[in-house]
């Protein structure tokens, strides 16, 4: 099943997702649907409130080749997609910063300031707990889908300027939400 992806304005973007108690076939269910609507909305990333859930799950696809050279040794052994259900951040180290898109802010992007390298724990398809580190691509996208989980979006991370160079096509996606 596609999910559409929930844009910028509706209030459940806003929760922080609930922890998974047991990995059912109704996660299991939950993960393929969101990988489906991910790939079908052309995004690397996508957290359970963009569809409208409040689990805690969310999906990441960065293809390797997408990474500066520098992080696809460190990235290769992690295996794509992942479905990171109860993700935790353990450790963060270094800066990064390079340009962020998000699928609930459609064609809005800015730079924004990242860790480089982040160190995950989070609970596999099958039920495992799993630690991986990654940098580049992958450490953004899972820093961006874990903020997610916590409410936090994409705006929340733009300067005042970032934001005010943005405000019309926000104050328009917030227009949107409130009509729907
Ligand atoms: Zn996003």
């Amino acid at each position: 099943m596609i999910y559409s992806v929930i844009t910028f304005g509706h209030e459940i973007l806003r929760q922080k997702a609930v922890p998974v108690a047991e990995i059912t076939d109704a996660v299991r269910q939950l993960v393929r649907d969101m990988l489906e609507s991910m790939y079908a909305a052309k995004g690397v990333g996508l957290a359970a409130e963009q569809v409208g859930r409040t689990e805690s799950v969310c999906v990441v696809d960065v293809p390797h080749d997408a990474e500066k050279e520098a992080c696809r040794e460190e990235n290769a052994a992690i295996p794509m997609p992942l479905a990171l259900i109860n993700p935790e951040i353990l450790a963060t180290e270094g800066k990064q910063r390079n340009e962020e898109g998000c699928l609930s802010f459609p064609e809005i992007g800015a730079p924004i300031t990242r860790a480089d390298k982040v160190t995950l724990a989070y609970t596999d398809f099958n039920g495992t707990r799993q630690t991986i580190t990654a940098r580049g691509l992958l450490s953004r996208a899972i820093q961006h889908e874990v903020d997610h989980l916590n409410g936090i979006l994409l705006v929340d991370k733009m300067s005042p300027m970032q934001k005010l160079s943005v405000s019309g096509q926000l104050k328009r996606l917030q227009r949107i939400a409130n009509k729907e």
